[in-house]
C-alpha cells in the first residue's frame, strides 16, 4: 500500500514580520495565520532570529505547531539565493555569527544603495528606509521600496523594484551575501533543515538549477519549495517533479510580507501537489 503522507494539513513554513521585512510584528503574523486556519507554521525572517520567541510563545498560546525559522541571503553564481532553515536551534552560536555576519553587510550596502539613488536625482533616502525597517539591524530593498512609494515617488512596490532596485536599475547595489556553503552548514550545525526558497524566481538555466540543487544537496539541503507565493502553478508542477527526481522534501509557504504587498495571505497559497513528501512530515504525522 502506498505510504500516505500529511498534505492536508495547513502548513505555512515561510512569512516574514517586522524583524525583518514584513509588516507586521511576530505576535500579530502568527495571530494571523490562525485565523486564516494554519496548523504548522514557521516565522522566517531574512537573516535574524530576533523575531522567534515572540511568534514561538504566541503559536504556542494558540494551539499551532510551531517550527523556528529563518531565510539566509545567499551568493551562488553571481546570483542571489535564499536558503530557508527550518526547525532550528535558535540559540546555536555558529547561526547566531552567520547571521550576524550578514547583517552588518546590509548597512552598508543600504548607504551604497542610498547614494546610488541620490547620483540618479533622488533625495536621500537612507534615513527614511531606516524609519520604515523596524529592526534597526536589518536594512533591505523593501525597506527602501516602502519609503519610495510613501513618498509618492513610486505607484507600488513592484513599481520600485522594477524601475529602481533590481540589478541593472539605477538603486541596485550588488552584494556578497554568504556562502552556500555557510548558510546550509549553519543550518545543519544547529540541527535544521535546508530548504531552497523559492527556487524559480533565481535567473538560472536548467542546468545551472541542476547545478545549484546538486551542491545544495551535497552540502546536506533537504528540501525545496514547491509550492510558495513567488511560484506560478507551472512552476510548481516543473519543481515538484524535481523534488521527487532528487529525493528532496518539498515545503509550502506564502512569503507573506504585508497585506497589500504580497501575492498570497499566510496559509493561503495552494496545497502541496499528492506526489511530494512534506518536509512538515519530518515534525508532525
Ligand atoms: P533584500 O534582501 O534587501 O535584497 O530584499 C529582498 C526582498 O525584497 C525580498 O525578500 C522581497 O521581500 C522584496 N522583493 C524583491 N523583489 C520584489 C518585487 N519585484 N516586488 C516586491 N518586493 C520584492
Ligand atoms: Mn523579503
Ligand atoms: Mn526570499
Ligand atoms: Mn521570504
Amino acid at each position: 500500500m502506498a505510504e500516505r503522507f500529511p498534505h492536508d494539513i495547513n502548513a505555512d513554513l515561510h512569512m516574514h514580520s517586522t524583524a525583518s521585512d514584513g509588516a507586521l510584528s511576530p505576535e500579530q503574523v502568527v495571530r494571523r495565520a490562525a485565523a486564516n486556519g494554519v496548523q504548522v507554521l514557521a516565522l522566517t525572517d531574512h537573516d535574524t532570529v530576533s523575531g522567534q520567541q515572540s511568534a514561538m510563545e504566541t503559536a504556542r498560546g494558540l494551539g499551532l505547531h510551531y517550527v523556528p525559522g529563518v531565510e539566509i541571503s545567499v551568493t551562488w553564481g553571481g546570483e542571489t539565493v535564499h536558503v530557508v532553515g527550518l526547525n532550528i536551534d535558535i540559540e546555536h552560536p555558529q547561526l547566531h555569527h552567520t547571521l550576524s555576519q550578514i547583517r552588518e553587510g546590509r548597512q552598508t550596502r543600504a548607504k551604497a544603495m542610498a547614494e546610488h539613488l541620490v547620483s540618479h536625482g533622488l533625495p536621500d533616502l537612507l534615513e527614511d528606509a531606516k524609519s520604515h525597517a523596524a529592526n534597526a539591524d536589518l536594512i533591505g530593498r523593501t525597506h527602501f521600496a516602502r519609503a519610495m512609494v510613501a513618498r509618492g515617488l513610486c505607484s507600488s512596490m513592484g513599481d520600485v523594484f522594477q524601475r529602481y532596485l533590481t540589478p541593472g536599475k539605477p538603486g541596485y547595489q550588488a552584494h556578497q551575501w554568504a556562502t552556500l556553503t555557510q548558510a546550509v552548514t549553519a543550518i545543519r550545525a544547529c540541527g535544521g533543515v535546508a530548504v531552497l526558497a523559492h527556487p524559480a524566481r533565481y535567473r538560472l538555466s536548467a542546468i545551472g538549477h541542476w547545478a545549484l540543487i546538486d551542491e545544495f544537496k551535497i552540502l546536506g539541503g533537504q528540501a525545496i519549495e514547491v509550492v510558495t507565493g513567488s511560484h506560478s502553478d507551472q512552476d510548481a508542477r516543473r519543481f515538484q517533479r524535481i523534488a521527487v527526481e532528487q529525493g528532496l522534501h518539498a515545503s509550502r509557504g506564502s512569503d507573506f510580507h504585508a497585506e497589500g504587498e504580497s501575492r498570497f495571505d499566510v496559509g493561503a497559497v495552494p496545497p502541496l501537489p499528492d506526489a511530494t513528501r512534506p518536509v512538515w512530515h519530518n515534525w508532525i504525522g
